[in-house]
């Protein structure tokens, strides 16, 4: 299967702390690849590198194979990588409506496609109904899915999750796990970093696992669950 993105021996320091040790990793086009580790172990450090928040200080990131280690956030969006964050990144007294299509708006100049795109990407978030609202008065739940139609409306090739299902119900976790499939299916790829174990490896095909900022396994779900070192580091098991 074709690489979309490649990691590239990425190693980052913050002073003397190693959060990547010369991670590499492939994203196949198409997939979702979940990614856990336990409390502190890079996953967001990775992320970080992934969309542009940080520079590895060592290691390079490939997009399509294009080198983008150098390139900022909003460049990198406008070649297709789009990022969720672990809280929320939505401007509360705004309607939603135009949350969504500020962020059509920074990507495409032509008014006309970044409405489409912005109806788009409500209707797929399931925001039709709460369009005209401010996020100020929308529940945990609807808020995070104005922050996925806000990653949605910049027409990604990747998106990256840091733990969409941190704070939700066990319906609501379906309900937006049937979304990233469904998404997924139309031909998006998807690094997903999650907790919750149970409804990643339903949703993942593939799953990396990182461990004071090594990458110490990838594998099938089913593959993963069996390891013993994964066991030991992460689920805690003897
Ligand atoms: P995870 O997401 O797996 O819980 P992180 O990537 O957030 O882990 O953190 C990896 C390590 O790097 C942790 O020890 C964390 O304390 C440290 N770290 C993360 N971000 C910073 C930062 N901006 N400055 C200093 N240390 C950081
Ligand atoms: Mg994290």
């Amino acid at each position: 299967m074709e690489s979309i993105l490649a990691c590239d021996r990425v190693t980052k320091r913050f002073g003397g702390l190693l959060a990547l040790d010369r991670v590499s990793i492939e994203v196949r086009r198409g997939e979702i690849l979940g990614l856990i580790g336990p409390n502190g172990s890079g996953k967001t450090t990775l992320i970080n590198v992934i969309n542009g928040v940080l520079t590895p200080d060592e290691g390079r990131i490939l997009f399509e194979g294009k080198d983008i280690t150098k390139l900022k956030p909003h460049e990198r969006v406008a070649l297709g990588i789009s990022r969720t964050f672990q809280g929320m990144r939505v401007f509360p007294y705004l309607p939603v409506y135009y949350n969504v299509e500020l962020s059509a708006r920074s990507v495409l100049k032509d008014a006309k496609l970044a409405r489409a795109r912005t109806s788009w990407a409500l209707t797929v978030a399931k925001l039709l109904a709460e369009a005209g609202e401010l996020p100020v008065n929308l529940t945990p739940y609807k808020l995070k899915m104005v922050e996925l139609a806000r990653v949605l409306a910049t027409n990604p090739r990747l998106v990256l999750m840091d733990e969409p299902f941190a704070g939700l119900s066990p319906e609501e976790i379906e309900e937006l796990s049937g979304i990233i499939r469904k998404l997924n299916e139309g031909g998006l790829t998807f690094i997903v970093v999650e907790h919750k174990l149970r409804y990643l490896m339903r949703l993942a095909k593939r799953v990396v696992v990182l461990n004071e900022g090594r990458k110490i396994f990838e594998g099938s779900p089913g593959e993963v669950v069996k390891n013993e070192e994964v066991a030991r580091v992460y689920l805690g098991v003897a």
